[in-house]
């Protein structure tokens, strides 16, 4: 069977040869540090769990509305009221089968053939192959770590063009960590308004923010921005609840419909009773949730110092998510064992060898740098940097 040119135009994973490289080395046995995970490393907690359980128990497993049920959607409203102070109604919520495919159905319902997106790099690789997806094409705009690779308005302004639809803003930021404030957001939204684009929010790791920092959703800066943004939030990260596929978005009434009609020919509902017990994880266990934003809090502050002390390699500080983007210019076009660096790839492949995983910058479109993720436990980060340290020793 012939394959779809559009098919074939989705890359591969860039990190393919890495993650074979590290199932081959753990099925003969060695153990690996892996800084490569991209979800909390605990259970999803239990009194979210127990209530799945009573929702098979009682039968909710039929098909739910397409957009969620009223009890989801409403719990929804309910957080963004709290967490965010905006007012969404439950005709402007939509449950998806995860914050990815809430993302995806947005692009699809904004964006027409040629339209253009703007990404700010390092940006979290799905949302380039969305947006081509989508026939729309991705403007990447590079940020320097000056800026904590944060857009500046002038270089916002630089890249909007007539054919310019949105802007995918995400903060906490995968994979810097880094969160935008309020005063920074302002000034985005002055120019974001002035040539009238919208805005994709994705506001997935909102919960996992440190330093005393609070999230502000850039859809309650005007009215302007609440009729414009479509925020991507869900369960995923904050509630451990990764597998359950549970996402969500909200935007104007008349959006909301046409995703939802789009959603209705895609995927239908999300799971049924995984949006039962997102009901109870979104009102309930705020305590748990605080437990595991502490321990994330202690596991940065860790591997902060260790990169720091231990490797002297830069970065700049993360405040939210539990990744953190370090520098390893450094070591590009130097050699490791006879064989030279040209990239951060070629740098996390090599690293395989000395038994830690990292993922590479250069699939979030800005090399030199290396991703590396704290939802590990500490004796793992210890171990972990132990061994990179060694690594970094060989190289010349
Ligand atoms: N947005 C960002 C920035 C992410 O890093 C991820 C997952 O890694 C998602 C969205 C997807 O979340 P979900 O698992 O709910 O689809």
């Amino acid at each position: 069977m012939k394959i779809s040119e559009k098919a074939k135009r989705i890359p591969a994973s860039m990190t393919l040869e890495i993650t074979a490289k590290v199932n081959e080395l753990k099925s003969l046995g060695k153990k690996i540090v892996g800084f490569t995970a991209g979800e909390p490393d605990s259970n999803t907690p239990k009194y979210i769990i127990d209530s799945c359980k009573e929702a098979l128990d009682n039968g909710v497993t039929k098909y739910t509305a397409v957009a969620g049920t009223i009890e989801l959607r409403k719990a929804i409203c309910k957080k963004f009221k709290k967490d965010n102070n905006l007012t969404y109604a439950p005709e402007q919520i939509v449950v998806c089968n995860g914050a990815k495919s809430a993302l995806y159905h947005a692009l699809y319902a904004i964006c027409d053939e040629g339209d253009e997106v703007i990404l700010i790099a390092p940006f979290w690789f799905t949302y380039k192959e969305q947006v081509k997806m989508c026939g729309a094409v991705p403007v990447i705009v590079n940020t320097v770590k000056e800026n904590e690779y944060k857009i500046t308005p002038s270089q916002l302004e630089q890249v909007i063009t007539p054919k310019t639809k949105a802007i995918i803003i995400n903060s906490p930021c995968n994979p810097t960590g880094v969160v935008y404030t309020k005063s920074e957001l302002e000034e985005l939204v002055k120019v974001i308004e002035k040539h009238e684009i919208a805005v994709i929010s994705d506001e997935i790791y909102e919960k996992l923010i440190y330093d005393g920092l609070k999230h502000v959703s850039i859809a309650s800066l005007s009215d302007y921005m609440y009729e414009n943004t479509i925020v991507i939030n869900g369960v995923s990260k904050s509630y451990s609840m990764t597998g359950w596929r549970i996402g969500y978005l909200a935007c104007n009434k008349e959006l909301a419909r046409v995703i939802t009609k789009l959603q209705s020919q895609t995927t239908s509902n999300a799971c049924s009773f995984a949006q039962y017990a997102s009901v109870t994880a979104l009102e309930g266990g705020e305590e748990i949730i605080e437990s595991m934003r502490q321990e994330f809090d202690e596991r940065r502050n860790l591997i902060m110092n260790l990169i720091s002390s231990e490797l002297g390699l830069k970065f700049v500080k993360p405040q939210g998510a539990f990744y953190i983007y370090v520098s390893i210019k450094n070591y590009i076009d130097k050699q490791i064992d006879g064989k030279v660096i040209k990239n951060s790839l070629d740098f996390a492949n090599y690293l395989v060898d000395y038994g830690v995983a990292v993922i590479p910058g250069l699939p979030f479109y800005k090399d030199g740098y290396i991703r590396m993720s704290y939802a590990i436990s500490k004796e793992d980060i210890i171990e972990g940097i132990k061994r990179l340290k060694e690594f970094l020793s060989k190289i010349k």
